[in-house]
């Protein structure tokens, strides 16, 4: 069994990063600035975002925070929208969910250029996507297959189960998974809430990707010998012995599962990390106009 390290994963990743912006400085050229929008003060949200202004120090990127309360309107959302949009500094920019309520979050997405939508949330990136051109891929999904290819994970004619069918992971999941590329070409089960003998799937996965927000809910009589294991659950699940009184719990109860594997992330440390890095890699790949080019 081996373990998918997405920290070490996200660490390199992101000293690649930080190579290719020593060059462009060294070259004289503008290094690639990200801007987050944030609105209220969810505590989930703030150190999201925090998180991922720090990451662009690190790498070396420019980096904006704009906040607001949560009595905000949509009108000066979309105000500043636009304003980032038209920006010659800002090459891309993310909007935190979620929202509050009074705001129409679909609207607030299709209002960002699609062109700096490094969260690949706007529905011309997921058109693209699905139609496999060039587009900002969601920071999870490019996360996996990151970890699959780097760890040089056979895909092509593999069954691969899917489970959740969320905008921003499994149904851009299954869709990345099944496309005639590397890492692609699998046979692709997506499974979902209304899924009947969820059990019955997952148990001919050769690749099982699990996204539902259940902790333990893939168990060990659910998993073929051999296959290859990847966890996007995080609940907080209530932990006294720790500090913050909780601790992180996967999809999939790693204990008693990860005997059976020969790849598995655990959690935390899977696929987590990575998101930070592919969102780095999103506003690089922004800042070098190679998606819309
Ligand atoms: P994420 O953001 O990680 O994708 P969401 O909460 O948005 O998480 O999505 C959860 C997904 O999990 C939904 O698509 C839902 O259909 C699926 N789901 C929920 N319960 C089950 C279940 N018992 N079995 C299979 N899928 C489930």
């Amino acid at each position: 069994m081996i373990l998918l390290d997405g920290k070490k994963t996200s660490e390199a990743i992101q000293q690649e990063i930080a190579a290719e912006v020593a060059e462009i400085k060294a070259n004289g050229g503008k290094v690639p600035h990200l801007a987050a929008i944030l609105v209220g003060n969810d505590g989930g949200s703030v150190t999201y975002v925090n998180n991922k202004v720090l990451a662009c120090d690190r790498v070396g990127f420019g980096s904006t925070l704009v906040r607001y309360n949560d009595d905000v309107t949509e009108e000066e959302l979309l105000g500043k929208i636009q304003e980032l949009n038209e920006s010659e500094e800002v090459d891309g920019f993310i909007v935190q969910l979620p929202l509050p309520k009074h705001i129409n979050t679909q609207k607030v997405l299709e209002a960002v250029d699609p062109k700096k939508d490094v969260d690949g949330f706007h529905p011309a990136n997921v058109g693209r996507m699905v139609a496999g051109l060039t587009s900002f891929l969601p920071a999870t999904p490019y996360g996996i297959l990151q970890l699959i290819e780097r760890y040089g994970i056979e895909t092509s004619g593999r069954h691969c189960v899917v489970i959740g069918r969320s905008n921003i992971v499994g149904s851009p999941m299954s869709i990345l998974m099944a496309k005639a590329a590397y890492p692609g070409n699998a046979t692709v089960t997506l499974c979902h809430r209304n899924t009947y003998d969820l059990a019955y799937h997952t148990r001919q996965a050769d690749i099982i990707i699990a996204a539902v927000g259940i902790p333990g809910l893939i168990t060990a009589d659910m998993v073929k010998e051999g296959a290859v294991v990847i966890d996007v659950g995080t609940t907080r699940v209530p932990d006294p012995t720790r500090k913050s009184g909780y601790r992180l719990r996967g999809d999939v109860d790693f204990d008693n599962v990860a005997p059976k594997c020969s790849y598995i992330t655990p959690v935390p440390g899977g696929v987590g990390p990575l998101t930070i890095a592919m969102l780095l890699k999103n506003t690089l790949r922004a800042a070098r106009k190679e998606v819309y080019a």
